[in-house]
C-alpha cells in the first residue's frame, strides 16, 4: 500500500527523519514506535502531504497514481478532532461527507463502527474526549479507505476509553483496512499491531513483527547494532 525509500527531513539543522525506508502491505497492523521528538508524526505528515520532504521518495498504491489521487483512499486522523461543538455528530459527519465529496450513506454504518450510534443526536460538545476521538474516526472512515493513519490515537484518554479505541482499531483492521499508527507506548503496539517500525531520532532501529521483536529472549536475540538503543526504548 505505501512504499518509503531513504526518506529524510530535516527542519534547519535538525534531522527529524534520517534516511528511512519501509513498506506497508494490505491487511497489516503497522505501528510507529519512538520516544517524543522521534519523527513519528513527521513522518506521517510527509506521506499524508502536509510535511515537504527534503531527500528520498515514497510512493502509495503502484506508485502509478498521483499521491493527490492516492490520499483520496486514506483516512487519516493527525491532530485533535475538530468538530463544531454546537452541531450534533450526525451533522458533524454530514457536513465532512460534503466537504470530502463522498456519500452520506455510510454514516450509520461508520458511528456503528465507533459505537457512537445511539449517540448521533447529540451535540458534539457533550461528548467525552473517548468519543470525541471515536468521532473522529468514523469521520475518517467515511471514504471506506484502504489504510487508516492514526497518529497516537489513546493519547490523553482515560483507561476505559484507551481500551475502546484500542477495540474499535482492531475491529476495523479485522474487517480487512489496513492500518498504520504512531505510538511511544510498546504497551499500545503490543496490542494493537503485528508490524512495528521502531524510531529514535529519526532513524529506524527495528522493522518487523511485533511477535518476532516480543517472543521470549526478545530484546536481547535481535540482530541489530544498535540494539541496546532499542531495548532502552522499550523498557
Ligand atoms: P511526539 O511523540 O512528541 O509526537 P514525534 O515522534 O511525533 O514526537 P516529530 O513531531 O515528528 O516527533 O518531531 C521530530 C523532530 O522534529 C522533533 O525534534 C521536533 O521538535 C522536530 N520538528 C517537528 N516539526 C517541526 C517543525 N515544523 N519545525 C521544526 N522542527 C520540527
Ligand atoms: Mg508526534
Amino acid at each position: 500500500i505505501l512504499t518509503i525509500n531513504n526518506l529524510t527531513k530535516k527542519f534547519g539543522y535538525l534531522t527529524a527523519v534520517k534516511d528511512l525506508s519501509f513498506t506497508i502491505q494490505k491487511g497489516n497492523v503497522y505501528g510507529i514506535l519512538g520516544p517524543n521528538g522521534s519523527g513519528k508524526s513527521t513522518t506521517l505528515g510527509i506521506v499524508l502531504n502536509v510535511v515537504n520532504k527534503t531527500n528520498g521518495d515514497f510512493h502509495w498504491f503502484d506508485g502509478n497514481i498521483n499521491t493527490h489521487e492516492a490520499l483520496k483512499k486514506v483516512g487519516a486522523i493527525i491532530e485533535r478532532p475538530n468538530f463544531y461543538p454546537y452541531m450534533t455528530a450526525e451533522q458533524n459527519l454530514k457536513l465532512v461527507c460534503k466537504i470530502k465529496g463522498v456519500s452520506t450513506d455510510k454514516i450509520n454504518e461508520k458511528l456503528e463502527v465507533v459505537g457512537l450510534l445511539d449517540r448521533k443526536n447529540s451535540k458534539f460538545r457533550t461528548y467525552s474526549l473517548g468519543m470525541k476521538q471515536r468521532l473522529a474516526i468514523a469521520s475518517a472512515l467515511l471514504n471506506d479507505p484502504e489504510i487508516l493513519i492514526l497518529d497516537e490515537p489513546t493519547n490523553g484518554l482515560d483507561p476505559q476509553g484507551i481500551h475502546q479505541i484500542r477495540q474499535i482499531i482492531k475491529d476495523i483492521a479485522a474487517n480487512g483496512t489496513t492500518i498504520l499508527l504512531a505510538s511511544h507506548l510498546l504497551d499500545e503496539v503490543e496490542k494493537v499491531c503485528s508490524h512495528v517500525v521502531v524510531l529514535r531520532k529519526g532513524e529506524k532501529l527495528y522493522s518487523g513483527r511485533v511477535d518476532e521483536m516480543i517472543n521470549s529472549h526478545g530484546f536481547f536475540e535481535l540482530k541489530t547494532e544498535k540494539q541496546s538503543e532499542l531495548i532502552s526504548i522499550l523498557e
